[in-house]
């Protein structure tokens, strides 16, 4: 369930530029208000960016006392790497990408963007840095065009309109009673879930930011636009950094290092073809999904 229970529209417009990123950027991870809001350290530098190396060293977290999701976790993406995680639902995937954007701190080990531990700069600096295309995007209550402009403030509107095009969802918003000034989110149009994983990318697209995450970010797309949408991702991540966490094995193949999570520990690493060479779980996954692509499911021909 998606709570939007922040009105934004009553902040000020320079409290609203300072803290909204942060707002909006826990609304767009789906956390609730109760989750645990991480602190800036006292005087804490801002971050720094560098050629966009992601590190995570021994990293272990659970949401609770009770149970670890992360039993563990060492990767290290230089600048430009592409690295792919995989695994089932449950493994502890997205939970990555909210500790790299520092939404939790870790229990043990340590994450670090270009050599700077993440809990060591402002949040505001290090989410300035980083982008992400989530699971499910959720969408502020304003216009459409905002949705995308929040990518990158100060935007001109030839620039949310590139960045429309390039996601492939200018065609649509034109099509809209008011076009970009039309309102969406809970109190206005409701998009569909393909609709707003397109703004998501436009909205991405437009913050250009160093280091890139896509979290299962074409899993609501039909396959002909995620096809599309796929070219547009690959180009948005040339000379940059990207972790992509996939749930369709086709789009990780030309990934550097691709791992396997299961239950919040790597079963395997290593490239496409040294996956499958081994023929452990990634090779079972991949025979099993090309078995499954092979199938015409009656009536999911669009999904
Ligand atoms: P994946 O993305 O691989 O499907 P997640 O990283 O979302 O998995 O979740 C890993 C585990 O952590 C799951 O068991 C999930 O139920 C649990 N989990 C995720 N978010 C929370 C949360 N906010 N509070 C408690 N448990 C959570
Ligand atoms: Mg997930």
């Amino acid at each position: 369930m998606i709570q939007i229970t922040v009105p934004l529209n009553f902040l000020g417009t320079v409290y609203r530029e300072i803290r909204q990123s942060l707002v909006d950027m826990r609304e767009m991870f789906e956390l609730t208000d109760t989750a645990p809001e991480v602190q800036d350290a006292p005087g804490a530098p801002a971050f720094r960016p560098g050629e966009g190396r992601v590190t995570f060293r021994g990293v272990r977290f659970g949401y609770g006392p009770d149970r670890e999701v992360l039993r563990g976790l060492d990767f290290d993406v230089p600048g430009g790497g592409k690295l792919a995680i995989v695994g089932p639902s449950g493994a502890g995937k997205s939970t990555v990408a909210r500790l790299l954007f520092r939404f939790y701190d870790v229990t043990g080990g340590a994450v670090e963007i270009d050599g700077q531990d993440v809990r060591g700069v402002t949040q505001e600096s290090l989410r300035r840095g980083l982008g992400v295309v989530p699971q499910d995007t959720v969408l502020f209550n304003d216009t459409i065009g905002y949705n995308i402009a929040y990518g990158r403030a100060g935007a001109s509107r030839e620039e949310v309109e590139a960045a429309a095009r390039a996601a492939r969802i200018d065609g649509f918003i034109e099509g809209l009673p008011q076009g970009y000034d039309t309102l969406v989110g809970e109190r206005g149009l409701k998009l569909s879930g393909g609709e707003k994983q397109r703004v998501a990318i436009a909205r991405t697209i437009l913050k250009n930011p160093p280091v890139l995450v896509l979290d299962e970010a074409t899993s609501a797309l039909d396959t002909g636009t995620e096809r599309a949408i796929q070219a547009e991702l690959r180009r948005l991540g040339e000379g940059r950094t990207v972790i992509m966490i996939a749930h369709r094995l086709s789009t990780v193949v030309e990934a550097d290092e691709i791992v396997v999570l299961e239950a919040g520990r790597v079963v395997e690493r290593g490239t496409h073809g040294d996956l499958l060479a081994r023929g452990g779980v990634y090779a079972r996954m991949w025979a099993a999904q090309e078995a499954d692509a092979g199938q015409p499911e009656a009536g999911a021909a669009a999904e």
